[in-house]
């Protein structure tokens, strides 16, 4: 076995200036229907078989759409079933499953635990990867890394990898058909963004997850994915409602999918991750929210410690519009209790790239800006009500 891959320890070795570098998939598809093209792609790119990774669901569903797109080109295609965590034992089972064989790359067909176990086992059989997300929940798709958890659904690492996703390919009836809340959460990932991005950018001893300066094009696209939630994100719920795909929706895709996924990777991340990662150490948040809903309640709690209450509200009254929670009682928790919160905390100070804030982070300071932001979104839902949250759930 070689020894595991880690970007930073090629990079990070330069103090001053540090090396900059931009992570991103080969190629990036997007588009109503785009799923029925991937047989004459998978052709031009001189793929003979191809392994399907998905669920029990996906197998019948989305895989299905993308096995006969191969098949009616003379792609040869292998199945292999997703059991749900992306978990050492689930990945070598699933390498077990296809290493015989012989393929030419890998598909991995589902939401971000699916795609990240996929990256996974195409590391391990040595062939490319091909991402296709079916869902705008998460920023997972486009980044050379991949998340682990245990068994039971614990965070427990990430593994990174020296090549990129060769495609990645989201079919936006695909995304349209799902339930609202899954774009909702991704676009409370994807706002966490530019807010983590400016402040590495802003500091010049932050670093990304690659162990560099960020680039000035993922500070950029982060900007970028920020004001395209703002000007788009409602209009987009709606082509959600009414399940047809519409310029809005693919312009939150995009920014959900390429722009947060790059950025994150490349442009750096702060706070608002640190809280989320605290919040799955609570199980009954672990269990009933999604990762962008507590990235979302860690947006304004970032922002809280950052003294910028103004950008704090702005963001807070946007989360509210399109139904992301944005004070503790929304998620099961409140102020009183303490063990909770300090739960919270403490796993949010183990986040390493939360020292990228440009001023010592310590407990008091965790807890006010969670605190603090709490009170702020109370504030919000009392004047603007929380209809689009009791909506989408
Ligand atoms: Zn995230």
């Amino acid at each position: 076995m070689t020894e595991p891959f880690q970007p930073a320890s090629i990079y990070a070795r330069n103090a001053d200036p540090s090396v900059r570098v931009v992570i991103a998939p080969t190629k990036y598809i997007q588009g109503p229907g785009v799923l029925n093209t991937v047989g004459l792609l998978a052709q031009r790119l001189g793929f003979g078989k191809v392994g399907l990774l998905a669920s029990r669901r996906g197998h019948g569903a989305e895989a299905a759409a993308v096995k006969q797109a191969l098949e009616s080109s003379t792609i040869d295609t292998a199945t292999s079933e997703f059991g749900g965590e992306s978990s050492l034992r689930e990945i070598e089972a699933r390498v077990a499953d296809l290493s015989p064989e012989a393929l030419d790359v890998l598909f991995a067909i589902g939401g971000g635990k699916c795609v990240d176990a996929g990256k996974c086992i195409a590391e391990r059989l040595g062939v490319p990867v091909i991402i296709v997300p079916t869902l705008a929940s998460n920023d997972a798709p486009c980044s050379a890394l991949a998340v682990l958890y245990t068994e039971a659904g614990v965070m427990s690492g990430a593994e990174f990898f020296p090549n990129s996703p060769i495609a990645v390919i989201v079919d936006t009836d695909v995304i349209a058909a799902a339930s609202e809340r899954y774009l909702v959460s991704g676009m409370g990932d994807a706002m966490a963004t530019w807010y983590e991005a400016k402040v590495c950018a802003e500091n010049p001893a932050a670093r990304t997850v690659l162990g560099t300066r960020p680039t000035i094009t993922a500070t950029a696209m982060s900007e970028l994915c920020a004001h395209t939630l703002y000007d788009h994100g409602e209009a987009a719920c709606e082509a959600v409602r009414h399940g047809a795909p519409n310029e809005s929706l693919e312009q939150v895709v995009e920014a959900n999918t390429l722009l947060s996924g790059i950025g994150f990777e490349s442009g750096g991340l702060a706070g608002a991750h640190g809280y989320a990662q605290g919040y799955t150490v609570l199980p009954s948040v672990e269990e009933h929210y999604l990762h962008g809903e507590m990235v979302a309640m860690g947006v304004m709690a970032q922002l809280m410690m950052e003294d910028c209450p103004d950008e704090a509200r702005r963001v807070g009254e946007f989360f509210v519009r399109v139904g992301l929670p944005v004070h503790l009682g929304q998620m099961g928790l409140s102020a009183t209790q303490t063990e909770d919160i300090e739960a919270v905390v403490q796993g949010a100070m183990s986040f390493a790239p939360f020292a990228n804030l440009p001023f010592p982070v310590d407990q008091d300071r965790v807890r006010q800006g969670m605190l603090t932001a709490s009170v702020l979104g109370e504030a919000i839902t009392a004047e603007h009500g929380e209809q689009a949250f009791q909506r989408i759930r």
